[in-house]
């Protein structure tokens, strides 16, 4: 066992928001710059502490050290970014007749965050740093299966010279303590990510107290291949675009759609690469990718192979004890197929043909998800043509990058709303407040 961990009931979230209630005044009214140092704290803390959470995020959640490490490393980059924020946090000035008007930018209040077991800290860390940056207080709900970085990250906070208050972190199900978050009349907004199944419920019961709600959900990213690609580049990076993580990554490229002419050809590209992943203990230093999280991951995942489909090639997975599952290609599967259009959340992509740009736009817009996607192809005209028909938030081209701390992250369609990370996360953590300050008379 690797830990054993309190289980939090509604009394418990109700002592969070409380504490989260009383330390808002003061941490709203720190001047910029000392909210900033006290981020900048937190940064050097964290990356103090960047192996020790490394390590118990790649234990709790078996992914792949090397993953964690990086994972981490984004975490702290985080907080360095959003604590520039405190002091950029401008307003307009609008001409208007008979005075000035202006806006400042005010706290929502108490945030209460509900975050994933896929990247538990650094989803954290998306919604953790621009909410204290604008002056928030947050109450912070971890997955139940993976709390243990969360726990910790609280420690730190509160050794670097957070306010007891500002950061309070409850474990429980989400079903009672995510719950109880969502219908406290104290907390201003819910910042969820997760499954658009909890989202869907989530945004509805927000609608009693018109709560803010920001919502990252799921996904079915397609990978766009047309002919004239580097096909020999596209199959390297085509693999871990959706093994990574063992799968469970909401921006997974799980559709993998190549034109016609160049589908053999990717096929026999695409394989060693699949075959040479390393999949193994997650501690192991040269491990690519773990196990999945969980036995009933295991098994809805292994349900979109009782539909009948028979793997092109598969990778290599280790026997005995783990919830293994080797990274498997499908190919060519139908567009209405199960696996063509459910997220798998696991190791398996789907190769869908298509023939020409017009139908590929067709099939990557044919999802009720709308998160990331790629394109692949030598002609730049193309490229951009087909990035704006994508019905994604976030694409790439020639690449398969999802996230950068820098730049705005988030779904269309049913993959979401509001976005994270950039500027433009500070938005959702913010309410514009507009003063008039009347000059005559
Ligand atoms: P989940 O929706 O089951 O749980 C997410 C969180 O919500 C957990 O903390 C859970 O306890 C809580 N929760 C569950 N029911 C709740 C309720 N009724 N009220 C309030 N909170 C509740 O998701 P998961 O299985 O942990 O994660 C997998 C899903 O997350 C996938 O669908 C994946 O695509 C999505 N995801 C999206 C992003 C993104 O940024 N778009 C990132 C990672 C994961």
């Amino acid at each position: 066992m690797l830990a054993e961990v309190a289980r939090a009931d509604v009394a418990d979230v109700d002592r969070a928001v409380a504490a989260a209630v009383a330390a808002l005044p003061a941490w709203r009214a720190l001047a910029p710059a000392e909210r900033a140092r006290l981020l900048h704290a937190l940064a050097d803390a964290l990356a103090a502490h960047q192996e020790e959470l490394a390590v118990l995020e790649a234990r709790n959640a078996g992914k792949a050290i090397g993953d964690a490490r990086g994972e981490m490393g984004m975490v702290i980059d985080t907080f360095r970014f959003y604590a520039g924020a405190p002091e950029r946090l401008l307003g307009d000035t609008i001409p208007v007749a008979g005075g000035q008007a202006f806006t400042v930018r005010e706290p929502v209040g108490v945030v209460g965050l509900i975050t994933p077991w896929n990247f538990p800290l650094t989803i954290a860390a998306w919604k953790l740093a621009p909410a204290l940056a604008a002056g928030n207080t947050v109450v912070l709900k971890p997955a139940e299966l993976t709390p243990l970085t969360a726990l910790r990250f609280a420690e730190i906070a509160l050794a670097a010279g957070l306010p007891a208050g500002v950061v309070n972190v409850v474990v429980g199900p989400g079903r009672t303590c995510g719950q109880r978050l969502v219908e406290h009349p104290d907390v201003a907004k819910i910042a969820f990510t997760g499954s658009t199944e909890v989202g869907r419920s989530i945004a509805a019961a927000a609608a009693a107290t018109i709560k803010r709600v920001t919502l990252e959900l799921g996904g079915k990213s397609a990978n766009i291949i047309f002919a004239d690609a580097d096909l020999e580049a596209a199959a390297a990076a085509a693999p871990l675009a959706v093994f990574g993580n063992a799968g469970q990554d909401c921006c997974a490229r799980s559709r993998i759609l190549v034109q016609e002419a160049a589908l053999e050809r990717f096929l026999e590209l695409l394989e060693p690469h699949v075959t040479a992943l390393r999949v193994g203990d997650p501690l192991a230093e040269s491990t690519q990718m773990g196990p999945l999280i969980s036995a009933a991951q295991r098994d809805a995942v292994a349900s979109f192979l009782d539909d009948g489909a028979s793997p092109a090639f598969r990778g290599s997975a280790p026997e005995g004890p783990g919830f293994w599952f080797p990274p498997t290609v499908l190919a060519p599967v139908d567009p209405g197929a199960r696996v063509a259009r459910e997220e798998v959340f696991g190791p398996i992509a789907a190769v869908i043909p298509f023939a020409d740009e017009a139908e590929a736009i067709t099939l990557a817009n044919d999802s009720i998800y709308g998160l990331s996607g790629s394109i692949w192809t030598r002609d730049g005209a193309r490229a951009l043509r087909v990035a704006r028909a994508v019905e994604t938030g976030v694409l790439s081209i020639n690449a398969n990058t999802s996230v950068r701390v820098t730049t705005p992250f988030g779904g269309f369609k049913q993959s979401g709303y509001g976005r994270e990370l950039g500027p433009h996360a500070l938005d959702a953590y913010t309410e514009v407040k507009t003063i008039f300050y009347a000059t005559e008379g």
